[in-house]
């Protein structure tokens, strides 16, 4: 899930998830689709301001 304080709204998950399971809500910030998320981690490990916690 997404810590929508913290997001800053980069768009790094975004382009990084595998299967596009991640988009912008309506104030710009991060919001992941769980129906398509297969937890691979990535946007964890790549948000620099660890805004996502799986
Ligand atoms: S854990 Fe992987 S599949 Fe799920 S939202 Fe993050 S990058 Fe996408
Ligand atoms: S990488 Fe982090 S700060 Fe950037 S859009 Fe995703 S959740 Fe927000």
């Amino acid at each position: 899930m997404v810590d929508k304080e913290k997001c800053i709204g980069c768009g790094t998950c975004v382009q990084l998830c595998p299967v596009e399971a991640i988009s912008f809500d309506e104030n710009g910030k991060a919001q992941i689709d769980p129906e398509k998320c297969i937890h691979c981690g990535t946007c964890e490990a790549s948000c620099p301001v660890e805004a996502i916690k799986l």
